[in-house]
């Protein structure tokens, strides 16, 4: 019983150590070693399982602090995780994110099983679109080079003739010998690519079908021009998938790794992070020096994701928890994945 209760108080102090940084908790909790205490059995077991199951725990930064600094082996976004799926003799990859990640880390570790906590944790980008739609797209457009954002789902990969992430999208595009783009699904980070392009001077025409991220395309001008007002010296940061006006407004925009090394290594006052509110907690956490002054938003599909959905899908999976893809249709999208491989790897 001494024991047991030891390790509990052990275990709360060192979640604690990362948490107590964290200000943007999107249930607005404050985490003291009470709070930490309230987790610490359920750390602890999920922890436990891992070792027993030989699992590895993927999390987006964009998912609960608790997760993210209680249980997770890797955390960052989705070209990191990829990677890390890739490389990964795991047989149990549960990702901690949303149902098209779980889909990417299943096609890259076709002999892991890949398990989600909450099969509803969709994306509104990702489920925008259907492989059938991509494919009459093509069809009206038979000379593009067909690119997906890798917010798309496994059958939408298939279709495609390479993937790119916010990180490699500019770079890819640019490399692509075919002056006709057709980009799915984000139709706002079409917008910025046919932006980038122009200040680098390459010629493309990009078509776009018509799906937004709905964290990041609510940010606004107004939202900048009252920050900077309020805050002198402060630095706009931004994502690609909001508007290409916020993008022209920001100081920085780049994926969300991109993002964390700007904020690291660049002095400023405050920041505005316009982005998902995970990625500000993650930032507290790791740059206890900095201020953020808020601004963020949530999004409701990582908001599913659970310590107790994780624990339950590590113990015992449901049919529903499980990703299965039919094979041919994986080794499709494994082709668009490894061709962004080819397109970053150095010469
Ligand atoms: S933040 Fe946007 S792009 Fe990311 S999972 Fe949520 S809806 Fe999809």
């Amino acid at each position: 019983m001494i024991a047991i209760e030891n390790n509990i108080e052990a275990e709360a102090e060192r979640l604690l150590r990362s948490l107590m940084h964290v200000e943007c908790d999107p249930k607005g909790r404050k985490w003291n070693l009470e709070t930490c205490r309230e987790i610490a059995l359920l750390t602890l077991e999920i922890n436990r399982l891992k070792k027993e199951k030989n699992a590895v725990i993927l999390t987006h930064s964009y998912v609960e602090p608790e997760i993210v600094y209680g249980v997770g082996d890797f955390k960052g976004d989705s070209y990191y995780l990829s990677l890390m799926a890739k490389e990964s003799s795991a047989d149990i990859i549960l990702f901690a994110g949303v149902v098209f990640m779980a889909e990417t880390a299943k096609i890259l570790s076709p002999n892991s099983t890949v398990v989600v906590p909450d099969r509803d944790s969709g994306c509104s980008l990702a489920d925008s679109i259907t492989g059938e739609e991509v494919r009459k797209l093509k069809a009206l457009h038979p000379g593009a080079a067909v690119v997906c954002y890798i917010n798309s789902t496994a059958e939408v990969k298939a279709e495609c003739d390479v993937c790119v992430t916010s990180g490699n999208v500019y770079d890819i595009v640019a490399k692509l010998p075919e002056s006709q783009i057709l980009f799915v699904p984000d139709r706002l980070m079409a917008d910025n690519v046919r932006d980038e392009l122009k200040r680098r001077g390459v010629q493309k025409e990009i078509i776009s079908s018509d799906g937004t991220c709905i964290v990041h395309e609510e940010f606004d001008v107004a939202q900048i021009i009252q920050a900077r007002a309020q805050f002198p010296g402060l630095k706009v940061v931004s994502h690609p998938e909001c508007t290409s006006d916020v993008a022209a407004a920001s100081d920085f925009v780049g994926s969300t790794g991109a993002m964390m090394k700007y904020v690291k290594e660049t002095t400023a006052p405050y920041f505005l992070m316009l982005t998902e509110c995970g990625l500000v907690g993650r930032l507290e956490v790791e740059n206890t020096e900095k201020n953020f002054i808020g601004g963020c938003r949530l999004c409701p599909y990582m908001k599913l994701n659970s310590l107790e959905k994780v624990r339950d899908a590590l113990l015992a999976p449901r049919p529903d928890q499980i990703i299965t893809l039919d094979e041919n249709l994986r080794q499709r999208a494994a082709r668009c994945i490894d061709r962004m491989f080819e397109l970053t790897s150095p010469a």
